[in-house]
């Protein structure tokens, strides 16, 4: 027995030595990450790309067909009636924040009820409504991947408060002949709450009909017009 004990010991003994490793093996130094000072309270973080500030400024959007015409205002913008407008510069992988507003006086219901969105690369709408006690079908409400991820959960607050999206987004990339070898994925957070955890995108946004890729490079972001006055502030994006 005590040779038995011994034997057991012994094999313990010379298997800790071996097998020991020195902890710094497993310690990386090959890449040091870029020192990024964080936003405080509305302020983005130091390396974003700010898209729409405290002024009045549109100069970095354009519309579909010439200059932006929304309505500025003291820190915010507004949908006005003169289409959809979009970034004049083009973006790919990236971190989005964007805070918006629908309209504290309620006017229609379901899709027709602060209605607008944020399109990334052009072509992939998270959803921006009222759905703030507004019933309508659950992968077009705010949040959602317009008609084909409904949110995680419903966090919208009350009309006419200032809401934030948080985005990280991560675009579809496509072999030499066109076909998909990564489809896009996005992870949103509504007001800090995860409403989209990843999720795999079928293709761009469409209204009727299944989703379907088509190779496309960086696009810019869109916000668009659906003919109700929302308001967007601190827009801001981070190249990922
Ligand atoms: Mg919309």
């Amino acid at each position: 027995m005590k040779k038995l004990l011994l034997f057991v010991l012994t094999g313990c003994l010379f298997s800790a030595f071996v097998c020991a490793q020195d902890p710094k093996d497993t310690e990386d130094w090959s890449k040091k990450p870029a020192i990024v000072t964080p936003g405080c309270k509305h302020t983005p973080p130091s390396d974003a790309i700010i898209l729409f500030g405290k002024a009045k400024d549109l100069s970095n959007w354009a519309s579909r067909s010439g200059e932006a015409k929304w309505k500025t205002g003291y820190k915010k913008m507004t949908v006005n009636g003169t289409g959809d407008i979009l970034t004049k510069e083009k973006f790919g992988d990236c971190q989005l924040h964007v805070e918006f507003r629908t309209p504290s006086k309620v006017a229609g219901d379901g899709q027709g009820r602060g209605n607008s969105g944020i399109y990334i690369q052009t072509h992939y709408e998270v959803q921006v409504l009222d759905s703030y006690i507004n019933e309508t079908y659950y992968n077009g409400q705010a949040g959602a991947i317009y008609k084909q991820s409904p949110p995680l959960v419903n966090t919208s607050l009350k009309p006419g408060k200032w809401q934030v999206y948080d985005i990280v987004f991560h675009s579809p990339k496509f072999a030499a002949d066109g076909s998909v070898t990564h489809p896009a994925t996005v992870t949103v957070f509504h007001n800090g709450v995860l409403i989209q955890d990843h999720y795999v995108l079928k293709g761009p946004t469409t209204y009727a009909g299944v989703p379907k890729y088509s190779q496309h490079g960086d696009m810019p972001l869109l916000l668009q017009d659906h003919g109700n006055p929302v308001s967007y502030r601190n827009v801001w994006i981070r190249k990922l």
